[in-house]
């Protein structure tokens, strides 16, 4: 039976920090379109005699990411070798930390349940194989791309402390959001930014010893990631139940497939013959820089959706989805502060940014396309090819539509005695605008935001703000992350983590 088995899973995250230049010399990060091996020295070639030297930058961003996580910062810490050939790896050797990291024993609190934190370090990245044909083993050729190789990369590994697909997914979403709010990285999953792998296990409910787990490699999605891991429970748990064994090894998802597959067994950490790094000093942190770096975190997204149901009286799926964007946030506190009411300016900006319904004049785009994209088969290889910055943008589109009808129904169903939950965005009456959809009502309370008829003053404001949020809308869409969005000065918000 299904449900005598208990799952266990430990996350690895890898979370690439912002940083101008890569982990050990100058050349800048690549943006995603760069030509390939455009942006290589021969410290990141791997070319003989030369020496590396530490980003400073990104043992801030880790450090910041390891506070913000509640860990330990051991102010010895050191670089170590991790040694194995692959043709993305032209040293032989991968500078990561094994026996001394930068931070251990923290903890991701999520709607009140913790995650342990086992450590934060941080190491590079590795270049990339373009194998023609796609697939390796069809492939005629191959090339390597090494724009990549020496990008920091932060890993954040946690305790086998989740149990479920749905777990897993918001924990990965809750770091995601974290990483933003201090800055520490733009953690844009389909850039590469942010790569989950989880450890999953599967053992009788009620055992003490663990199972064997398998890891899934590189998965870039959290739909992704919620699949691969109910895909992969269900087939350990069919192993064992046949009778059979599950395998220790590396496993990766086929999207196309929607299955995992063998990769390789997994290696030990023996296999890797970790020594310390030799053209590396160990570093000795100032004890003075961390508590200095303590000091200049935000409010963190946890705290800051609490405090914005406390202050302002708005529901939690609200507070959730302007709690998981700092830049959101700031505008909603800005505008409340300036006399609009909030539960109408939320579901304004909600409706603006996640295209949550039609409340802004522009119609609920990104929600369009996450449904429609979602539902028709991926358009065949004679389809019309999109670019890249297309595919991006609706990539973001559908993240955003789902994050938000995830959240909206999840609190929905969690606080329907509070009366106004789940009320869709566009039910808010906008001045001089007929209500649509106002058939649907289902006679709940009245919500504080939705006022039959609005008075003067938030009439003004509404509309005020209404304007801001049509402009923020046009103007943001398309817009990278860390570029200065023009409300900021209209509503003179100025954040202090965006450099
Ligand atoms: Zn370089």
């Amino acid at each position: 039976m299904a449900d005598s088995w208990e799952v266990v899973i430990g996350m690895e995250v890898h979370a690439q920090p912002r940083t101008r230049s890569k982990m050990f010399c100058g050349c800048a990060v690549a943006p995603l379109n760069s030509p390939p091996n455009t942006h290589v020295c021969e410290v990141c070639l791997g070319l003989p005699g030369v020496l590396p030297v530490i980003n400073k930058a990104a043992v801030e961003a880790c450090l910041k990411t390891a506070l913000a996580l509640n860990c330990e910062i051991p102010l010895h810490t050191k670089f170590d070798r991790k040694n194995y050939m692959y043709p993305d790896l032209p040293k032989g050797y991968q500078i990561s930390q094994y026996d001394l990291p930068m931070s251990v024993n923290g903890h991701l609190e999520i709607e009140g349940r913790k995650v342990r934190i086992r450590r934060v370090h941080l190491e590079e990245d590795t270049g990339k194989l373009i194998h023609a044909g796609d697939k390796l083993h069809k492939a005629w050729e191959s090339f390597v791309d090494l724009n990549r190789a020496g990008v920091p990369l932060m890993e954040i590994v946690s305790e086998p402390d989740i149990h479920s697909a749905d777990e897993a997914r918001d924990y990965a979403v809750a770091l995601r959001t974290l990483l933003r709010t201090i800055g520490a990285s733009e953690a844009e999953m389909e850039k590469g930014q942010l790569r989950a792998e989880p450890n999953i296990s599967v053992r009788r409910t009620g055992a003490k010893e663990l199972g064997v787990k398998t890891e899934l490699k590189n998965i870039n999605s959290f739909r992704a990631l919620h699949r691969a891991i109910e895909y992969e429970v269900k087939r350990q748990t069919g192993v064992l139940e046949s009778g059979g064994s599950v395998k220790q090894e590396t496993r990766g998802w086929s999207e196309a497939e929607q299955r995992t597959f063998s990769q390789r067994s997994k290696e030990l950490a023996e296999d890797y013959r970790y020594f310390p790094e030799p053209d590396l000093p160990p570093l000795q942190l100032d004890r003075k820089w961390i508590e200095e770096l303590q000091r200049s975190l935000p409010e963190l997204p946890e705290a800051r959706r609490a405090r914005l149901v406390a202050q302002y009286a708005l529901p939690q799926a609200d507070a959730v989805l302007l709690a998981a964007d700092r830049q959101l946030a700031d505008l909603f506190e800005a505008a409340v502060a300036k006399g609009a009411p909030a539960k109408a300016t939320a579901n304004w900006i909600i409706g603006g940014a996640f295209g949550a319904g039609d409340v802004t004049g522009v119609p609920g785009r990104a929600r369009e396309a996450g449904e429609r994209r979602e539902d028709q088969p991926r358009p065949g290889p004679r389809g019309p090819r999109r670019s890249i910055e297309q595919r991006q943008s609706a990539a973001r589109d559908r993240e955003r539509a789902w994050f938000c009808a995830r959240e909206r129904q999840r609190h929905t169903r969690n606080d329907r005695a509070g009366g106004h939950l789940g009320q869709p965005a566009s039910r808010v009456r906008l001045p001089g605008r007929q209500e649509a959809g106002s058939g649907g009502a289902d006679g709940g309370p009245e919500e504080e935001g939705s006022p039959g008829e609005p008075e003067a003053g938030q009439r003004a404001a509404a509309e005020a703000i209404g304007l801001w949020i049509t402009h923020f809308w046009r103007q943001t869409r398309g817009m990278r992350r860390g570029e200065r969005p023009f409300w900021r000065q209209t509503c003179g918000i100025e954040a202090g983590a965006d450099p």
